[in-house]
């Protein structure tokens, strides 16, 4: 039997490839000869098996020269062919390995299921208490059938195309989306369906099951290893055509693909905000790319950037400007908050238009981006604010349990009897939240059914389901809840939405946080009146503040008119590029120290013009998690030879002082 000596790319923070010798044994699966491309359980370390890619494949022969002592270790085992990373995926996998300045290896565990090649126990599907769905293809309207059109000539020519689909809520863009899936299908051609992980309700699934039956399979976090594995396999082996999920699902190995869907695209959970940091939207229209495919990107409040190349042409752009039905979408009133009385409660406005809703037996959807009781415990005599011990911000009041947590790491502890600063035993809190919120309603309507959505009602797995489907059926009258209430959900018996405080993101040090405040506004602003008369109130202390405005009004041409000439003026995307740098260290004076000559490093280095260095300075939040932040941003395009220098002097830089991290972080989607 012949030996084969593999260069593998390993999922280890190293810039290099490993070599690993593989004897052949024809008998066995995993023993089966090697190819390019193939993913194979390594030993690492001294008792660590990891999965690797098979870069390279040479006959022992070939000798590759080991330094003296060295041995070289034989390969665990071989992974079913299902798995191999070729064509399209593998070209994908390099560019994200360049584009986002990581070795090769460690974005290959995007590519495989958390276990490769575990069977799926049968599991029998739990019963679904969303009603049936029609599997019937709608006739599509005038509009969307130009958006349908403009996608499929590029699915025709069977060459990569960009399509933004700009439609407000309840247009129809998922009707567009399968019936774009289904031409690729006719085709014989494969489809990845992206929706943000909030938006893959049963609801969804089922409409698309309905249509495609068993070519479509979807992958999500409730999925167990076995029964993602079997998606994987079944999609490389062709029997699976179209698969649906979240970022992940981007890279399933369907054959031939011809359509990529990116819903909601957004979301700013298509970007990881761990390693390997990468942001789904970009790597879908690069996966398109290399597979000659369209990808149809979609939403009611398309990102800056997307906005932008749609108008400079490298995107087709599409619009649906009517809801399906010709429904208006709902009028929404803006009420002053300010120097009116009690800070965190209802206006008189919501007040009685909640009274009029429950009187007619409609629903009503609260949103308050904030979840507990209040912000924070303030002690009355001194004005302490309790924080948390590690992590430099307010504890969060909480009444059941009674707790003070802190919303970043979890800690928490009882509230104090007296103020551990000054002794006295008063207390005032400041700011409101969801819990404050819901018992204020129950005071109020003590015949309500009130239902909250929170981070608080859902830690239970299905929980998150099980509130939607329980509002959906109609068992509650008032849904109370954070931005979990604003995303992917249709709910045919709201007639009113109330927003508590809708200037809360506006403040934010960040240069997206007007953009984020307004596509949350506009999307919780669309769960009104989806069948019949709708009613939203934005209650606001800043009335005039043009991007609350423009959310009133659904027009998202008057937030981008005011917001595009900020960021150019300011050079933030999608002006220029940005590159986040941040350094942590558990020892202020090290993160502080490392921050600094990394900024000497970086003025050095990039001196031409269209590179701007800005800092270092202290993270919006200083201390997370008992680790001091510093911060860098670099404005402008990096050149691959830049990329290489700036990766080598991170490595350099990490090595020298331990205990210090660095994180680069390519197109941020936050900078706090
Ligand atoms: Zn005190
Ligand atoms: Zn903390």
């Amino acid at each position: 039997m012949p030996t084969q000596i593999l260069e593998i790319a390993l999922p280890v923070p190293l810039a290099q490839n490993f070599s690993y010798r593989h004897r052949v044994q024809d008998d066995t699966d995993a023993g089966r000869l090697v190819l390019r491309g193939d993913l194979v359980v390594v030993p690492f370390g001294r008792r660590r098996e990891v999965t690797g890619l098979v870069l390279t494949v040479g006959p022992e022969d070939d000798g590759v020269e080991l330094p003296a002592g060295v041995k070289m270790r034989d390969v665990v085992r071989v992974l079913p062919p299902e798995y191999r990373v070729t064509g399209d995926r593998l070209r994908l996998a390099h560019w994200l390995a360049d584009y986002y300045m990581l070795p090769l290896g460690e974005v290959v565990p995007l590519f495989h299921p958390p276990a490769p090649g575990t069977k799926a126990r049968k599991v029998t599907a739990a019963a679904d208490d969303w009603p049936e769905v029609d599997a019937e293809a709608l006739q599509l309207t005038v509009a969307q059938t130009a958006a349908l059109d403009a996608a499929r000539s590029h699915l025709d020519e069977g060459k990569f195309g960009a399509v933004l689909l700009h439609g407000v809520t309840g247009s129809g863009k998922t009707e567009v989306y399968l019936a774009l899936i289904a031409a690729a299908l006719a085709q014989d051609r494969g489809a990845i369906f992206l929706l943000p992980e909030i938006a893959l309700t049963p609801q969804t699934l089922a409409r698309i099951h309905a249509r495609f039956g068993d070519q479509v399979a979807a992958v999500h976090s409730g999925l167990s290893a076995g029964q993602r594995c079997r998606v994987h396999e079944g999609a490389a082996r062709g029997e699976i055509r179209v698969v649906v999920g979240p970022r992940s699902a981007l890279f399933a190995p369907v054959l031939n693909l011809g359509v990529i869907v990116v819903d909601e695209e957004h979301e700013t959970s298509y970007k990881q905000d761990e390693k390997p940091r990468y942001h789904a939207r970009h790597a879908a229209l690069v996966r398109g790319r290399e597979a000659g495919a369209v990808v149809m990107l979609g939403s009611a409040t398309p990102d800056l950037e997307s906005w932008a190349n749609a108008v400079a042409g490298r995107f087709k752009l599409c619009s649906l400007p009517e809801r399906l039905g010709g429904g208006a979408l709902p009028p929404v009133e803006i009420v002053d908050m300010r120097g009116g009385d009690g800070a965190d409660g209802l206006s008189p406005v919501l007040d009685q238009a909640l009274d009029e809703t429950l009187a007619a037996g409609r629903q009503t959807i609260l949103f308050y981006n904030r979840r507990g009781f209040a912000r924070v415990l303030q002690c009355r005599d001194c004005g302490e604010i309790r924080t948390c011990p590690h992590c430099d911000i307010a504890l969060t009041y909480h009444l059941r349990p009674r707790r003070l947590l802190c919303h970043y790491c979890g800690y928490t502890r009882p509230v104090p009897e007296v103020c551990p600063d000054c002794g006295t035993g008063e207390f005032l809190t400041g700011g409101g939240g969801t819990e404050k919120l819901e018992l204020l309603l129950q005071t109020r309507w003590p015949e309500a059914r009130i239902l909250r959505l929170d981070q608080d009602t859902t830690r239970r797995r299905d929980s998150h389901r099980r509130i939607l489907s329980a509002f959906a059926r109609g068992e509650a009258d008032i849904l109370v809840g954070t931005q979990m209430v604003a995303k992917g959900h249709h709910f045919p018996g709201v007639d009113l939405v109330g927003v508590l405080a809708a200037d809360d993101g506006l403040g934010l040090p960040d240069h997206r946080s007007a953009e984020r405040s307004f596509q949350l506004l506009t999307q919780v602003a669309g769960r009104a009146g989806r069948t019949g008369a709708g009613r939203v109130v934005f209650q606001t202390w800043r009335p005039d503040d043009p991007v609350i405005g423009a959310a009133a009004v659904h027009d998202y041409g008057a937030f981008v008119a005011g917001e595009m000439p900020t960021r150019q003026a300011l050079g933030y995307p999608p002006a220029r590029r940005l590159l986040r740098l941040a350094v942590t260290s558990r020892r202020k004076g090290d993160a502080e120290a490392v921050a600094s000559e990394l900024a000497t490093a970086l003025r050095d280095a990039f001196t031409r013009p269209g590179l701007s260095v800005l800092g270092p300075a202290p993270a919006v939040f200083p201390r997370l998690q008992d680790r001091h932040r510093f911060q860098l941003l670099v404005k402008g395009t990096l050149r691959r030879a830049e990329r290489t220098w700036l990766t080598e002097c991170l490595r350099r830089l990490k090595e020298a002082r331990r205990g210090v991290d660095l994180i680069h972080d390519v197109d941020p989607v936050s900078i706090y």
